[in-house]
């Protein structure tokens, strides 16, 4: 006998072995049509899968959380079937599902071009209503090898000459098809569906090596139906109009160049926005008991051993030679914290002392590789809002609540409202005792349900040093961006000897809690920029509002109302150009300007001005003085706000 428990608790009961097939269709005829493979043992597995033990078993459909990776698996298998029988002489290689979607890597003279893709993605859909019956084959390795080379599949067989020879290999056909792989896969290409579309193509090298032969890598996005497939694109149709790098150049906020790979030249309007983060960031952390405090840039190399970057962090750090000494290196800040705990070790500590938070606008630099680059959302020089608590390992329950409090009241001033939490705890290897891990991830789990939070877990995915929270934004087109983070760290203090002394006259090690809400201010800006498409509120915009004189008799009086603007602590630009206003309202629309003031001579008598906001038709006349209350009462920083 043997028994399969299913997800719900309920036991079904069999002779002998069972087919992942058979259990589905036990159950019934709608889940034996709408099965894609099962689970278990923590592995989604083909639906032909013999299970010949008592077992714990799920179905995977359509909806299961693993059946989208499973599904791009296929397409990048039905893509290369559907090329091969389009582009005789073209090799296959690899292709694996990703995030999004998949690609696979081919080997062909001639290039493919985005022209090819409607023809590939036709093909596709015959072999999805083919149906082709989708087969695990076990050969040995030297038979594997046979096979490609029959086929003249140069690559797949240098690729498994390579396998040792008693290894079995496992080869999935479809048809005539078939590729070198480890599975699973759904049981037929009918179970694909036509929710895919080809995306692009880019150049990859055999092995990722630049002197090996060059391949063409084929991009495509698969999902488990036309609604999602659809929502996507119509995420990346969103995605492209906010680029932060379109938007920075079209708002005048910043650029960059290639002798400065991986920094920003930030440009007045761009610095102004940067500088409103650090303004209102720095007053929070005031008003919650931070003391900010500014570590060196460049430190010896001895320092970074001790502290273990050097070990752990090398390939990231910009590395430079001392010329007065030759046998020193000097190395760019990667992280703050060794610098704070300098600044913790300086003078003796009481527990009466603690908890002690030094915050920083850490400037650090990573050497990144360029290909990781991303605008100022990814690169090698950015700044950090860090700080470093130390504290007790009783008081982290209460830093953490405060801390989760303060990140969610930043998020929302800035217009984020959907925040997820991801919480990593103690991984294989871990450094500490079980016992203070059992207090801190406990500590950690009260106090973001404490405020409020809930969590998902990501078993064994904290770092060695102790646990972590991840603070996940969603952006209003959806996509999710980690930010924030909270990480506990029982290493360090130790390492770089930290301490205090007990209320037991004892010296004993703080408690480290790494933090940081906007994570690098670079990305955050960037993020604020593609989450509001570069439409700010007043009080964030970097100009706040233009004053266009319709004639050039006005000017004195546009002067005036600029004047006035910025008495009650507007950032008013003017533009007196010999123009039309309607070439001026377009100008300052795509620069993003939220509010366009236009002045003509019977503003001037009546002491009025006509305000166009951004993205509205029309405009509204308001008395000068009521415009300037109701302009600045709308600026105020959250902070400034009852
Ligand atoms: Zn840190």
């Amino acid at each position: 006998m043997l028994t399969i428990t299913l997800p719900d608790g309920a036991k079904r009961e069999f002779p002998g072995p069972v087919s992942g097939a058979e259990l589905a269709a036990s159950i019934g005829p709608g889940l034996a049509k709408a099965a894609l493979a099962i689970k278990f043992d923590g592995k989604v597995r083909d639906l032909a899968t013999v299970i010949a033990s008592d077992a714990k078993v799920e179905i995977v459909t359509r909806t299961h959380p693993d059946a989208l990776d499973l599904i791009r698996h296929d397409a990048a298998h039905v893509m290369a079937e559907a090329i091969q029988e389009l582009f005789p002489g073209t090799q296959i290689t690899f292709g694996p599902a990703t995030e999004t979607g998949y690609y696979y890597d081919f080997h062909r003279a001639e290039p493919f071009t985005p022209e090819d893709f409607a023809a590939i993605e036709q093909r596709m859909k015959e072999i999805v209503d083919r149906d082709e019956k989708i087969t695990r084959e076990v050969v040995s390795r030297d038979e594997a090898v046979k096979r490609f080379k029959d086929l003249g599949e140069t690559f797949k067989a240098e690729w498994v000459k390579e396998i040792p020879a008693d290894e079995d290999i496992s080869l999935y056909h479809q048809g005539k098809w078939f590729d070198l792989c480890t599975g699973p896969h759904l049981p037929s290409t009918g179970k694909l569906g036509k929710a895919f579309k080809l995306m692009k193509v880019a150049g990859a090298y055999w092995r990722g090596d630049a002197n090996n032969p060059q391949l063409q890598r084929v991009y495509g996005t698969a999902w488990a139906d036309e609604k999602q497939l659809k929502d996507y694109l119509t995420q990346l149709e969103e995605a492209e109009k906010r680029d932060h790098r379109r938007l920075g150049r079209e708002m005048n906020l910043f650029h960059q160049q290639e002798e400065a790979v991986g920094s920003v030249f930030w440009h007045p309007k761009g610095w102004r926005l940067y500088r409103k983060l650090e303004t209102y960031i720095r007053r929070r952390l005031e008003l919650n008991g931070y003391q900010e405090v500014k570590t060196p840039q460049i430190l010896d190399r001895s320092f970074w051993e001790k502290s273990g970057h050097w070990e752990k962090f090398r390939e990231a750090m910009f590395v430079i030679p001392d010329d007065e000494h030759k046998d020193k290196q000097l190395a760019l800040k990667p992280m703050n914290c060794p610098g704070h705990v300098q600044i913790f070790r300086q003078g003796l500590k009481s527990y009466r002392d603690l908890p002690i938070r030094l915050a920083e606008f850490g400037a650090c630099h990573r050497n990144e590789p360029s290909g990781a680059l991303h605008g100022i959302m990814r690169v090698r020089a950015f700044t950090q809002d860090d700080a470093h608590i130390f504290c007790t390992e009783d008081q982290i329950v209460d830093e953490t609540k405060a801390f989760c409090d303060f990140l969610l009241s930043v998020y929302k001033d800035f217009g984020f409202d959907d925040v997820r939490v991801k919480f990593s705890d103690r991984p294989e290897k871990r450094a500490g005792a079980d016992a203070i891990w059992d207090k801190a991830e406990d500590a950690l789990k009260t106090a973001t349900t404490a405020a409020g939070l809930q969590f998902t877990l990501n078993p064994g995915e904290g770092a060695f040093y102790g646990p972590k929270l991840e603070f996940v934004l969603r952006d209003t087109i959806g996509r999710d961006w980690q930010c924030g983070t909270l990480q506990a760290d029982f290493v360090l203090p130790e390492r770089l000897d930290a301490a205090y002394v007990g209320e037991d006259g004892q010296k004993h090690r703080p408690v480290m809690l790494h933090r940081a809400i906007f994570g690098s201010l670079e990305r955050f800006v960037g993020i604020l920029i593609e989450h509001h498409a570069g439409k700010f509120p007043l009080w964030l915009a970097p100009t706040q509002a233009v004053v266009c004189p319709i004639v050039s008799d006005c000017e004195p009086y546009a002067k005036e109302v600029v004047r006035q603007l910025t008495a009650a602590g507007l950032v008013v630009e003017t533009d007196f150009r010999n123009e039309k206003i309607n070439y001026k309202v377009r100008e300052h629309s795509l620069a993003k300007t939220p509010v366009i003031i236009a002045v003509g001579k019977r503003d001037e008598e009546a002491g009025t001005v006509a305000i166009r906001r951004l993205g509205e038709e029309g405009q509204k006349t308001f008395a000068l003085a009521d415009a300037v209350a109701a302009l600045a009462e709308e600026a105020k920083s959250p902070l400034d706000r009852a």
